[in-house]
């Protein structure tokens, strides 16, 4: 009986702390409003961009990130425009920068701050398939899987849901934080995305690329490369949680044709 309780006051629970994804129509649970995620968001930026060392403006590659963020930017606010939801990236203040580091990867915060590391630009090789690796982070953040992530981890460690700025202060949930968006080794293990949420910001990420001018149609062949550059070695951090490579490269092709309806060469 007290099991049943438990789980009865866990079903309620969960349903009144989930909210249908405006875009992608799913049901995620949802501890954490917008404003906080993207107030810590902030602060952590802040402070991560003070302990690496950031590309300056005016590096070729360092302006190449720019201008794909800019451009995947300004596609997503077209793309919730017309989707009638002209005021849904409200909060954001975009920001990106290219960051000094080994590491093959790619990060976006809540409320749109973003960072590559210069070790994904020898993987990438050009700007298409940068964007095609920028579009699919800004996917994971706008459709609130960070969010996700975080609230199934903050369930699973019993706390519950923080209001105002009790989020930032709450040093579970800040740790937390730090293991969504992998931000430092002091944070521990990364907590990687589903298989679900990687699928989901392979689809949106392509459609916002290819709105932001880039040819989606360069994916399948990007893709394809990393999987021979992971074959039988430990795959980039963006992608080492990610499906296997012949199911997303099989699902990239399948969304092709919606992509390409978007798609505004420039
Ligand atoms: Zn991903």
């Amino acid at each position: 009986m007290k099991r049943m309780i438990v789980l009865f006051a866990g079903v309620i629970f969960f349903n009144l702390s989930c909210v249908t994804n405006a875009i992608t129509g799913r049901s995620q649970l949802s501890l954490v409003s917008d404003a906080e995620l993207q107030s810590l968001a902030v602060t952590q930026y802040k402070e991560f961009l003070t302990t690496n060392k950031m590309v300056p403006a005016g590096n070729r590659d360092a302006e190449m990130v720019k201008r794909v963020g800019n451009r995947v930017a300004v596609a997503l606010r077209d793309y919730y425009a017309q989707k009638g939801m002209p005021n849904a990236l409200d909060g954001y203040g975009w920001e990106f920068n290219l960051v000094e580091s080994k590491e093959v990867n790619a990060w976006c915060m809540p409320g749109g701050k973003v960072v590559c590391y210069t070790g994904l630009l020898p993987v990438t090789q050009n700007e298409t398939a940068l964007a095609i690796v920028m579009g699919h982070e800004i996917a994971h953040a706008i459709l609130g899987h960070g969010k996700e992530r975080m609230s199934q981890q903050m369930a699973a460690q019993g706390i519950g849901a923080l209001g105002g700025a009790a989020m930032g202060t709450n040093a579970k949930a800040v740790n937390i934080f730090g293991q969504v968006y992998g931000i430092g080794a002091q944070y521990g293990a990364l907590l990687p995305n589903s298989r679900k949420q990687e699928l989901e910001a392979d689809h949106y990420g392509l459609i916002f690329a290819a709105a932001a001018g880039y040819d989606p149609r360069q994916a399948v062949d990007f893709w394809t490369r990393m999987a021979a550059m992971s074959n039988g070695q430990q795959p980039p951090v963006f992608m080492s949680s990610h499906p296997s490579d012949e199911e997303r490269i099989r699902k990239v092709s399948e969304v092709m044709p919606e992509a390409l309806q978007y798609y505004r060469p420039k």
